[in-house]
């Protein structure tokens, strides 16, 4: 038999749960052997045994009163309210345009953005920089950031109360930015900052209201890398967000 690796196996389930939400879909095979049988439960958690760090972030409100995006960084670089810092390479604040107009919102670091300290690089970030300038938006007009600013573990989606911990901080960001508009890419970014329970499917495409500013959910960029059928609905996203875009700003 074919053998699938584990992280395949975990990336197409995480494409399932993102469309259809937490309800798993099961395909029944008619083989006397059922493969489905070998499949690790999507929602595992990988905990490597990590070695103990000595803490040096001091856990203050401080950065709650940071009047610039730099001093903010500067306030939470060493963060450790979660467990997602022990697995870190690099916090991956966010990067782009302070004063920009629109934000892009995506759920967490990946192996490169956590080996650079960056967000979306490599293959997906190629993907969303084509998808920006595909809408006539330049990469470096935006700016990008994440729902958590360390990496969970093989890109495992973060827990609910990694979610909790670190969101605090990206309404700071948005606070600090005020964007005219802000684009979530994925079911994660859709869920941390609208609180939405329902699937992709159903919220994608579609404009909600975070604090006055318009919001938008589509697909995120790995996501239609491992699916291209889906960029033809993700065009249809962002086109329909770019001329929402060119309406406010008339
Ligand atoms: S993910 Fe967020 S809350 Fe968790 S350690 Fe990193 S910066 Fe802190």
């Amino acid at each position: 038999m074919k053998t699938v690796s584990r992280k395949k196996i975990i990336e197409a389930l995480k494409d399932q749960q993102n469309i259809f939400g937490d309800y798993l879909f099961e395909e029944k095979l008619t083989s006397s052997k059922n493969y489905y049988e070998e499949i690790p439960p999507v929602v595992e958690v990988i905990r490597e045994p990590v070695e103990e760090t000595v803490n040096l972030f001091e856990d203050t409100d401080d950065w709650k009163n940071a009047k610039t995006l730099d001093e903010l960084n500067n306030l939470i670089k060493n963060c450790s309210k979660c467990e997602l810092h022990k697995n870190r390479n690099n916090f991956v604040f966010g990067s782009g345009n302070p004063d920009a107009d629109v934000m892009v919102i995506g759920e967490g670091p990946g192996a490169e953005e956590d080996k650079q300290g960056l967000p979306f690089v490599g293959r997906a970030g190629q993907l969303l920089t084509d998808i920006l300038k595909a809408i006539k938006f330049e990469r470096n007009e935006v700016y990008i950031a994440n729902i958590v600013k360390c990496r969970p573990p093989e890109n495992r989606t973060p827990l609910p109360e990694e979610m909790e911990t670190c969101i605090p901080y990206l309404k700071k960001q948005i606070s600090l930015i005020k964007p005219k508009m802000i684009l979530c890419l994925g079911l994660t970014a859709a869920k941390g900052l609208l609180r939405k329970k329902e699937s992709l499917t159903a919220l994608r495409g579609k404009f909600f209201d975070y604090e006055g500013i318009k919001v938008m959910v589509t697909f995120h960029p790995a996501a239609l890398l491992r699916n291209p059928n889906w960029k033809r609905d993700c065009w249809e996203d962002v086109k329909k967000f770019r001329k929402m875009y060119d309406e406010i700003l008339k």
